[in-house]
């Protein structure tokens, strides 16, 4: 059986402790490889790696360091079919999906990062008889811990602007999705990564992760998953007052107001409610409709609901995958048990269906359409993070607003309006750290991406994610 190891130093490494964790297929539902299930020492031996080649690479100059992180994106492309067959696999993605989104965006990820050090600047500040001057250096070994449901995309994101800042890393990614990674740190010492510039280390949160975040010599921690997750991170790392980025969970409003342009809408709608499975922080969960349009918008959502093709994530015509796990799969089940048990009318899905052949044990959830709850039950307040949305009426913008703000959660939300006036009233008091009009997950990765309220602390996208790995010292300069 395939094993994914750890990666430090420069080496493949087998993890000290000798345990492995299954690794499973979610299109079948089997364990095809074993992950390293890492322990403390583990995260010790990785962090010394990181500690020991931080002098040199924070040496080297912003555009040295950048131009390795674009021979890492070219080392991505170059290996495209190999990635996005891997990234399903393990993930129960389409391919197409695979190839299209996440290994491209993986690859952009490091050009965008390689291009960014090269013009990472500090700022200056002339006053009467003064200037300071910021001097900005990396903080050392950045920690990363990144989530299962965009593997290579999120688990690039977190570590490329921390190396493209000079700092080195000790990253770990989910335990459910380690394959591309793994292959990653190859890919990366390949293009001649300096030994111990990048470790990646496997396991489970709450020994290998834990043990990260605790570690006296990891001065910053930029973590992606759960609301819950980081919440135990921010508690263990705040008494050492560690730096902290938190990109956390959502439940994220579409609204869609009458005056909208109508098959863009829908479409819209359907691709953030159902891409990936359901499974993107900012998917589009709770779908809130202006009265006027409720029928005509709910029967042609429900139609292109049902069109969505669930099934082999090889094949190039599926529209949805697996879900990533069986704990995972069971959780999105139980919430439409719960939708029912609160009252809710399910219009299309609700079932697993009986798939053939390899697919007879996979984890397939069909796209899902709710009606009938209103926005305080558990199933529209809770994050179900699966092929499932709700449909509301509103009247008017005040309730559109009350209910899209009515939850924890300020990840994202998307507006559909050919009324400018009322985008800009609407997005100005939205509560969400990502407001698209007119569109969904458009992303231009210079912009500040980060939730709000129980969604995170802090931003990531353009330089906002290097100065994070930075220490500011200002130096006043009296003349
Ligand atoms: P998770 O919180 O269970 O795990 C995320 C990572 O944290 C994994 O690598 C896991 O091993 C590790 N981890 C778990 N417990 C830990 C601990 N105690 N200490 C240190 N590390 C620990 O999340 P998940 O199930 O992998 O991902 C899904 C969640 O991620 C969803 O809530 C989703 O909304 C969120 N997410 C947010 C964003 C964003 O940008 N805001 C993007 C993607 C996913």
């Amino acid at each position: 059986m395939e094993r994914f190891a750890n990666f430090i130093g420069g080496e493949y490494t087998d993890p000290l402790g000798g345990e492995w964790l299954p690794v499973y297929e979610p299109a079948c539902g089997e364990a095809y490889a074993e992950v390293a299930r890492s322990g403390a020492d583990d995260v010790d031996a990785a962090v010394a790696a990181a500690r020991e080649a931080f002098p040199a690479w924070a040496g080297l100059s912003g555009l040295e360091r950048g131009r390795l992180l674009e021979r890492v994106a070219q080392g991505i492309e170059a290996r495209l079919d190999e990635l996005v067959a891997m990234e399903s696999r393990d993930s129960g993605k389409p391919e197409a999906l695979a190839r299209r989104v996440d290994i491209p965006r993986a690859a952009l990820n490091f050009r965008f990062y390689g291009a960014a050090a090269g013009q990472f600047a500090s700022e200056a500040h002339t006053g009467p008889g003064a200037v300071n001057f910021t001097l900005r250096s990396p903080v050392g070994v950045a920690g990363c811990i990144s989530p299962w449901n965009l593997p290579l995309y999120l688990f690039s994101w977190k570590l490329v602007p921390a190396l493209a800042a000079g700092c080195t890393v000790v990253a770990k990614p989910s335990e459910w999705t380690p394959a591309t990674a793994t292959r990653l740190a190859g890919i990366a010492r390949e293009a001649g990564l300096p030994a111990g510039v990048l470790n990646v280390v496997h396991g489970l949160g709450a020994e290998a992760g834990r043990a990260l975040v605790e570690h006296p010599e990891v001065p910053a921690v930029s973590f992606t998953g759960g609301t819950r997750t980081g919440a135990e991170i921010a508690g263990r790392a705040a008494p050492a007052f560690k730096r902290l980025s938190l990109e956390l969970g959502g439940k994220n409003p579409t609204i869609v107001f009458a005056d909208c342009d109508f098959e863009k809408a829908v479409a819209g709608a359907l691709r953030a409610a159902f891409s990936n499975q359901g499974e993107i922080c900012l998917c589009g969960s709770r779908i809130l409709i202006e009265r006027p349009l409720y029928e005509r918008f709910r029967d042609a959502f429900v139609a292109g609901a049902k069109k969505l093709r669930v099934g082999d994530p090889r094949d190039a015509s599926t529209d949805v995958g697996a879900l990533v796990s069986e704990p995972h799969y069971r959780k999105v089940l139980g919430y439409l048990d719960l939708a029912r048990e609160e009252g809710g009318h399910i219009l299309c899905g609700g079932e697993a269906p009986a798939l053939p052949g390899r697919l007879a044990g996979g984890w397939f959830v069909p796209p899902t359409v709710i009606e009938g709850l209103g926005n305080d039950c558990r199933t529209n307040q809770e994050e179900i993070f699966g092929p499932v949305a709700t449909l509301v009426p509103f009247d008017g913008e005040e309730e559109a607003l009350a209910l899209a703000n009515g939850v924890r959660y300020g990840l994202a939300a998307s507006l559909w309006t050919e009324n400018g006036g009322r985008a800009l009233r609407v997005a100005e008091r939205l509560q969400a750290g990502l407001i698209w009009v007119n569109c969904w997950m458009l992303r231009d990765l210079r912009t500040p991406m980060g939730g709000v309220k129980d969604s995170g602390l802090g931003h990531e996208g353009g330089f906002d994610s290097m100065r994070f790995f930075t220490d500011a010292r200002n130096v006043c300069l009296a003349y």
